[in-house]
Formats: C-alpha cells, sequence, structure tokens
C-alpha cells in the first residue's frame, strides 16, 4: 500500500489478535513497528516474528489506562525510530457479561478505562508527535458493538459508541492539519477475545455465527488490511470514518 513503506507505526494490544496482525501487516508493508501490549512474552514474540521476517519492530510494555505509561509509550516510540506516523490505537478487553442491574461498577468503570479513556490517552500523546512530522494517522479499534445495542455487555457497547465519538471529534480537530483520524468496527473476528468470551461452548460459538451473514467469522487479517489501507495515502481523503468489517452483521 502507498506510504506506509519506511514509516513509524505504533500498534497497542499488539501482542494478540487483531493488533497482532496489524503490526505483522504494518511491518510486510515496510514501516518499523512499536508493538505494545500488557503482556511481555506474547508481545517480544510478535518482535521476533517481523525481525525472522527481515522487518524492524521493537516491544514497549504499557498500559493504555495509565497516563504516564501511555506518555511514556510515545516518547519512547520517538526515541527509538525518530518520529511517530502511525498508530492503531486498538487495546481492549470484553469485561465482565451481565446485565446492568447486576453490574459492579468497578467491571463496568475497567471495560471504560481500558476500551475509552485508553483511547482518549493515546490520541492525547500521539496528535502532537503526528503534528511535529508534518502529518500522519490514526485508526481507533471501536466495533460494531459502536453501533448496535446489546444486552450483558453493556460497559463495552458504551465504550465502543464513546471510540467513535473520540474518533469523529479527533478527526476535526486535526483536518487541516494532514492528519486522519478514523476506526475500524469490526465484526466477530476469531481472536482469544472470543474464545475467552464463548469459552469453548460451541453452542456460543454456533450463535455468534447466526449473526454473520456472510457465514463465518472474521479473521484479524482481515481487519489488519483495513487499519493499513486507512494509514496509508490509498485512504487520503478519508478521515472521521468508522469503517464496518463485519461480514454483514451490521445490514439494516
Ligand atoms: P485479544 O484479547 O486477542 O487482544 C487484545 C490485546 O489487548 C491483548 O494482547 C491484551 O493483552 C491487550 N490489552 C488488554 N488490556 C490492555 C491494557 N490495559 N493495556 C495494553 N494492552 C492491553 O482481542 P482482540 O479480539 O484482538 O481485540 C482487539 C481489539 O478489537 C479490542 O479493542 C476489541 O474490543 C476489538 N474488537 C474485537 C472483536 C472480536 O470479535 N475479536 C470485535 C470487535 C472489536
Amino acid at each position: 500500500m502507498k506510504g506506509i513503506d519506511g514509516k513509524v507505526a505504533l500498534v497497542t494490544g499488539a501482542a494478540s489478535g487483531i493488533g497482532r496482525s496489524t503490526a505483522l501487516r504494518f511491518a510486510e508493508e515496510g514501516a518499523k513497528v512499536v508493538v505494545s501490549d500488557l503482556q511481555v512474552d506474547a508481545g517480544q514474540q510478535v518482535v521476533a516474528e517481523i525481525e525472522d521476517a527481515g522487518g524492524e519492530a521493537v516491544f514497549i510494555e504499557a498500559d493504555v489506562s495509565k497516563e504516564s505509561d501511555v506518555a511514556r509509550l510515545v516518547d519512547e516510540t520517538v526515541s527509538a525510530f525518530g518520529g511517530l506516523d502511525f498508530a492503531h490505537n486498538n487495546a481492549g478487553i470484553e469485561g465482565k457479561a451481565g446485565p446492568m442491574a447486576e453490574m459492579e461498577l468497578e467491571d463496568f468503570q475497567q471495560v471504560i478505562d481500558i476500551n475509552l479513556t485508553g483511547v482518549f490517552l493515546s490520541m492525547k500523546y500521539e496528535i502532537p508527535r503526528l503534528l511535529e512530522r508534518g502529518g500522519g494517522a490514526i485508526v481507533n479499534t471501536a466495533s460494531v458493538a459502536g453501533m448496535t445495542g446489546g444486552p450483558s455487555l453493556s460497559h463495552y457497547y458504551a465504550a465502543k459508541h464513546g471510540v467513535i465519538g473520540l474518533t469523529r471529534s479527533a478527526a476535526l480537530e486535526v483536518a487541516t492539519e494532514n492528519v486522519r483520524v478514523n476506526a475500524v468496527c469490526p465484526g466477530v473476528i476469531e481472536t482469544p477475545m472470543i474464545e475467552r468470551f464463548t469459552q469453548g461452548d460451541d453452542e456460543a460459538k454456533a450463535g455468534l455465527l447466526e449473526d454473520e451473514p456472510i457465514g463465518r467469522l472474521g479473521k484479524p487479517e482481515e481487519i489488519a488490511s483495513a487499519v493499513v489501507y486507512l494509514c496509508s495515502d490509498d485512504a487520503s481523503f478519508v478521515t472521521g470514518h468508522p469503517m464496518v468489517i463485519d461480514g454483514g452483521y451490521v445490514v439494516p
């Protein structure tokens, strides 16, 4: 894809699932990649995979819900590779499921802290670095849960709606400064998150499949290619857009 080779890309939640695939895809397209996550061993494995394929990457441990971690992550990215061009703010959790009336405030807040405040903090520290470079692109991971409602995961749905709001607002704040901000809204994608959510229960998995008109679940690589496209020069007129990649899940 145009305009990725030689650039610097930061991916959060990059030790697993969608973030891992995006990190690998950025590297394949020639970007230098910062792989960030809480999971150190798995994150370093992603770096090793990139290096084995001839790419350049470093691992930086950071919790996206902690402001001091995010500030350090962005500073260390710039120290490692001389600047920042692209960010995929992707780290997230599914949270503890349950109806709202039974949900503990602490469980609600944990999902908001990681899935929503984490995206705010990431953009807060990334945007000035992109402006220093004269431009760049950010892609936030929202979800089809940012466009619909759903029982038992109200914190998750609320956070993902919020990610779309943050994305649209940030896009307008920097629209004239050569920085584009978009979101991806995946449907059900086969990652460890979905394994945890269904707890190996075939019936639960079959239920998820029923929601996918295309007849299968998505693959993390199918989200990664959209993220890298949105960062590329091929998407030069695309900003503030929540891109749905869901096999038809939210078709009205
Ligand atoms: P995953 O569990 O495979 O990966 C998530 C990664 O985020 C993990 O490596 C985890 O360690 C990391 N992480 C969690 N909390 C963190 C924190 N506080 N700081 C830094 N890293 C943290 O799950 P995934 O399916 O790849 O999910 C990635 C993103 O995609 C999430 O935002 C998720 O909500 C979103 N999403 C997933 C699906 C799906 O069906 N899998 C659908 C829509 C959206």
